[in-house]
């Protein structure tokens, strides 16, 4: 039997209150070690990888833990959360977490579908479901710090999903954006250049908002990044997923998500 989603709509998501982790693990009792989720009665339609790039935003994480768990679940979903950790002082390296977090994923379980998600991003409406789509999907097409809607027809940032074959497709995320701004660009172009295009919810359902923060150290804006979304044609083939190469540090598996702690190298290596 496949699962029908009894689906809510609008949520109201806010960010005042504490969140405790023991009380969040306890309100979702059927989320098993390391934040994997089967639903009970009836087949998922599809398995998904949650994929978090993180450094420093453990406040931030609690929010998503607590707001997204039960969400995922009324969404049927077949799921896993990985918090892909990036240890060290080096520049921030959002792509290559991302291209890690499928890698490791993928030792753990046949995921056939990885939703890219930044920490600070939580859905307004459960009718927004993480999973894939024919074509690659935008989610957080209609952000509060952008007014509600899309800052640029091409913008892919914030939280998207392709299928294993889309992302083998576009050899996965360039490794070589340090620092903040132009990865995403550079994967909307990966998918255009290989024929696909963009699958979005509309503007009411696709609503989220972001919790506030001030700019992290270590990620400032990559002032390179408008010279290289101008190449991507001719790099993609040459950086992606056929080039990764990092160190998984640390992996350890609390209630609520996995934590791969990794070592992404650094500009020059
Ligand atoms: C950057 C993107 C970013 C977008 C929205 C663009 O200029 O290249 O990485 O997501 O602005 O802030």
């Amino acid at each position: 039997m496949f699962c029908v989603l009894p689906a809510v709509g609008p949520l109201r998501i806010e960010f005042s209150h504490t969140v405790n982790m023991k009380k969040v693990a306890e309100e979702n009792p059927e989320v098993r070690e390391g934040g994997r989720y089967t639903p009970k009665d009836c087949t998922a339609l599809q398995k998904v990888a949650i994929i978090i790039p993180f450094r420093n935003r453990d406040e931030h994480l609690k929010y998503w833990l607590y707001y997204l768990h039960p969400i995922l679940q009324r969404q049927q979903l077949d799921y896993g959360i990985y918090v892909i950790n990036q240890g060290g002082e080096e520049t921030f390296n959002r792509a290559k977490l991302l291209n890690i977090g499928f890698v490791e994923a993928l030792k753990e379980y046949d995921y056939n579908c990885f939703v890219f998600s930044d920490v600070d991003l939580i859905p307004m409406d459960d009718r927004n479901t993480y999973k894939c789509y024919d074509q690659p999907r935008h989610l957080s097409v209609s952000m509060d710090k952008f007014g509600f809607r899309l800052p640029y027809n091409q913008y892919f940032g914030g939280v998207s999903a392709l299928s294993k074959v889309q992302f083998e497709k576009i050899n996965g995320f360039p490794n070589n954006y340090w620092g903040w701004g132009g990865e995403d660009d550079d994967i909307y172009n990966r998918l255009v250049f290989k024929g696909m295009g963009v699958s979005r919810p509309d503007a009411t359902i696709g609503k989220c908002r972001m919790i506030h923060h001030s700019r992290d150290t270590k990620n400032e804006p990559n002032p390179q990044r408008f010279t290289k979304i101008a190449h991507t044609k001719e790099t993609m083939k040459a950086d992606g997923l056929n080039t990764l190469s990092y160190k998984a540090v640390k992996i350890e598996r609390f209630s609520l998500y996995t934590k791969i702690t990794v070592d992404v190298g650094s500009p020059k290596s």
